[in-house]
Order: structure tokens, then sequence, then C-alpha cells
């Protein structure tokens, strides 16, 4: 059994073959022949099948051979005559396994919007948008551990369920078990409805702190799990259930974080363009015409390095601008002000760092200002913040007293603040939203569509 990406792209007229997928669409030629589409998911194009009367099985089936109908097929191939194929397959026997009927399947000719195969699961890798983000999706996370593996970063696994809310910003899901003793009546001595077995957990919004444990231990290392967080919002950026990598590298100051995340973004651009050629052409014709140079000039270029406060004086000082939402320093910035910064003032992706205390976590390494954190922010054209990430506080009495500060109790943290009671170092690490960048390297609006199956307050069916 051969896939038809490899068919189309190695095997040499001559070949006898066994290929399996899905019919496309089905042309019937006046002669008694039948030309086939076939996609198995493997690549965006179909392998041509040319079906006649000796085909073995196609007679009897001929009537069960619809789009979306499931077969196997085995013939030899010949040199195509036909435009954008090298090769197609002259079929000696065809099996239909599993039909579709034409009256009920969805995905005919006809084009449904993103809304509609939302909507619908199963339809959504049988079209070529979503089997294309899927393939995208695949080579990115391959890049990803491939940059980190070939640094020699060790991939640590950190827990899904946590008592501690890393982000402080009070967006977490708290897990509940079912009661099931008291359901079924049995008398037990283990309170299940306080949430946790006893405790109060939640689903994690980060594994930063735990991969501070494995970094200042076992050295560079980390994470690349799903991530939740109770945005009861409504935005093209956000998800409840998303993918986060998550670096953490002892030794490390802030200027060396940037340019790690800098050689991260351009190595998984790159990889993707190399590797997923085909399927970034279709991204670049169907869905956003400037995506393949946008791409190419990020990858060519420097990322630009500005503070927050001159952020925050570029955007005061832009007279062309109306803001909906006022920049003030000391406020995080709006969508509309990374937007402008990116898409019009830089006109590529830019780190923002030094970023006010007041607005970001507890862990970040305060600066000798008072007033500033060695935060930094990767924003990048059409979607913004795609990194958030900064050196860590490596001081214990300044972390205890920024910890009071956050309102946070340090005895619950006594296991962060043994890292810097035995053999403290400067370290820094970053998060990166891995559907943000699907939605930059596909050129996709919409995050929902750059994961498989997205949990949002409306939906966590399937
Ligand atoms: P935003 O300002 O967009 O809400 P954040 O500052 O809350 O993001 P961080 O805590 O810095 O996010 O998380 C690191 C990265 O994770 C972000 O830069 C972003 O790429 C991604 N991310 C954060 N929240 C979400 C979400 N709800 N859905 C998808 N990705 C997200
Ligand atoms: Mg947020
Ligand atoms: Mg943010
Ligand atoms: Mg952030």
């Amino acid at each position: 059994m051969a896939r038809i990406k490899e068919v189309r792209d190695e095997r040499n007229p001559g070949e006898e073959l066994t290929v399996n997928g899905w019919v496309r669409t089905r042309r019937d030629s006046k002669q008694g022949f039948a030309f086939i589409e076939l996609n198995d998911g493997s690549c965006l194009g179909n392998l041509q099948i040319v079906v006649d009367q000796d085909t073995k099985g196609f007679a009897e089936s001929t009537k069960e051979i619809s789009t979306g109908a499931a077969l196997t097929i085995t013939g030899t191939l010949k040199e195509s005559p036909g435009k954008g194929q090298r090769v197609e397959l002259h079929a000696s026997e065809l099996k239909v396994l599993g039909t579709a009927d034409p009256e009920t399947f969805p995905l005919q000719k006809k084009r449904h919007s993103f809304e509609y195969l939302r909507e619908i699961a199963h339809l959504r890798p049988r079209s070529n948008t979503f089997s294309a983000i899927a393939r995208v999706r695949n080579a990115a996370s391959a890049a990803i551990h491939n940059f980190f593996q070939e640094r020699h970063f060790l991939y640590v696994h950190t827990p899904i369920i946590t008592t501690s809310d890393c982000e402080g910003a009070g967006q977490m899901f708290r897990v509940t078990t079912l009661d099931l003793a008291r359901l079924a009546g049995i008398q037990t001595e283990i309170d299940y409805s306080q949430d946790f077995f006893g405790k109060a957990a939640s689903l994690t919004v980060s594994g930063q702190l735990e991969a501070e444990i494995y970094a200042t231990s076992t050295g560079p290392c980390y994470t690349f799990g799903p991530t939740f967080r109770a945005e009861n919002s409504n935005t093209t950026r956000h998800l409840a259930e998303f993918w986060m990598v998550e670096p953490e590298i002892p030794f490390f100051d802030l200027n060396d974080n940037m340019q790690l995340a800098q050689d991260f973004i351009k190595h998984v651009i790159s990889h993707v363009l190399e590797t997923c050629a085909e399927d970034m052409e279709f991204f670049n014709l169907r869905i956003e015409k400037t995506v393949l140079e946008t791409l190419q000039h990020i990858v060519d270029h420097d990322f630009e390095r500005v503070s927050y406060t001159d952020a925050v004086e570029i955007l005061t000082s832009s007279k062309k601008k109306k803001w909906e939402f006022p920049v003030e320093w000391g406020h995080d910035l709006q969508s509309e002000h990374e937007r402008f910064l990116t898409e019009e003032h830089f006109k590529k992706p830019i780190i923002l760092f030094d970023y006010p205390r007041s607005i970001k976590p507890f862990y970040m390494r305060c600066n000798e200002d008072g007033k500033t954190v060695r935060a930094m922010d990767v924003l990048v054209p059409r979607i913004g913040e795609i990194i958030g990430g900064s050196q860590r506080e490596e001081r214990l009495d300044v972390l205890e007293a920024r910890m009071k500060e956050c309102d946070l109790d340090p005895e619950e943290y006594w296991w962060y603040l043994d890292l810097r009671r035995y053999g403290t170092v400067p370290h820094a690490g970053f998060g990166l939203g891995f559907e943000r960048l699907i939605q930059l390297l596909t050129g996709m609006q919409n995050i929902r569509d750059c994961i498989p199956f997205p949990r949002t307050p409306k939906n966590a069916e399937f």
C-alpha cells in the first residue's frame, strides 16, 4: 500500500501498486472511461485514477463511486498527459469499501464556510483547508522538537492538574471530582465535593513554574502541551484550550531570551515553508495572499527590539491615529496598538521589553529602576502577541516581597522559593501560543480554525 503523496512525488511510470483513499470527484467519458480524483490526506493534491470497463469491480460498483466514497485500487502507474501531475494510476482492480450517499453527504462540489465546517467535526479534515492546516500543524510540531532537541534541551512533561495560578489572572478552570460514592449511596470518609480530593486544584494555565524546577536542575528544557484558560471572550485569538511551547533556560538573561525567541520562530517558519510547500501555496492563493511574502520577510530580517516605554512614546506621538483605547504608561497595550506597531510603524515583528511591573506577574525579574520588569512580548503583524516571556526573579528576598505585593502566600509556593534558596541562578524563558503561530503560518483569520477541536465558551462537544 502506498500513500498518495509518495506516489505523486516519488513513484515512476510502469510501477504496479495499491492505493487507498476517498473520492474527491468523478468524471465519466463517453468512451466508457471514468476519471476518479482520489485523496488520502497525505497531501493536498489528488491522484488521478483511470478506470475502464476492463477494471475488475468497476462495472458492478459504478453507482457507488461518488464523492466521499472510500476505495482501494490496484493498478499500473503511467505518465499523465494532464497538467500539474506527473503520473496517473490505470486501475486493474477497484473495490468500494464504504459508500457516501450523494443525497446526504454534505461535502459535494460546493464550498462551505469555515463557520459551517466548525459545526460538523468530521467534515473539517475532509476539506482542503483543514487537511492543509493539520499538515502544517504537524510540520510545525516537528520543527519545534527539532529546534530544541538540536540544542540539547530536555523535553519535560509538566502537569495538567495543578494548584498554582502561574499568571495570577484568575483564568483557571477548577477540577472537581464527581461524587460517585455519594451518588451510589456509599458512605465514605473522603469529602469528594471538595474539588480535587479535598484540595482546590485547577487545569494548568502554564507549565512555567514546574519547568523552572527542571531548568535549574537538569539545564535548558521545554514543555509543549495543552494549556487551559477560562477566556469567556469572543475574540479571534483566544481559545479555552490551546497548546503552548515553553522553553526555560538557566544562566540566561533577557537578551539571550529575545535572541532565542527570534531564532525559534524563524526556524519553525523556515521548516514549514520547506516541507509544506504545496499547502503553503494553497494558503497564499486561497486564504491570505500576502502570507508567503510576510513569512519570507520574517525569516530574512531581525525583529525590532523596542522598550515598552519607547512604544508608548511612539503610540502617543502618532498624530494620525485615533485610539479606541487610550495609551497610557502603566496600562497593557491593546490589540489595535500592537497592530499599529507591527503593521504600520515597524512593518515587521517586534519584541517589546521592560514592561511596567504593575501589569506583569510576580515571577518576573525586577529592574533596578523599581518600576519595570524584564518582560518581553513578541508581537507579529495581523495577530499581535504571539509570545510572552521574561527573565525570572532569582533573588529570594525580592521574590518574596513581590509575592506579597501580588497577594500570594509565599508558604504555598515553598517549592518554588526553594529554587532561590539553593543554588539560585539567573534564568529566563517564554511561552509561545502554538495556535497563534499556526494563524501566522496559514493566514487563517480565526484561531478556532487552527486547532482540530476548538474549545470555546460555546463548544466542548467535538
Ligand atoms: P493575551 O494578551 O493575548 O490574552 P496573554 O498575555 O494573556 O495573551 P500569556 O500569559 O503571555 O498570554 O501566554 C503566553 C502566550 O500564550 C501568548 O503570547 C499567546 O500566544 C498564548 N495565549 C495566551 N492565551 C491564549 C488563549 N486564550 N488562546 C490561545 N493562545 C493564548
Ligand atoms: Mg490573556
Ligand atoms: Mg498579553
Ligand atoms: Mg502575555
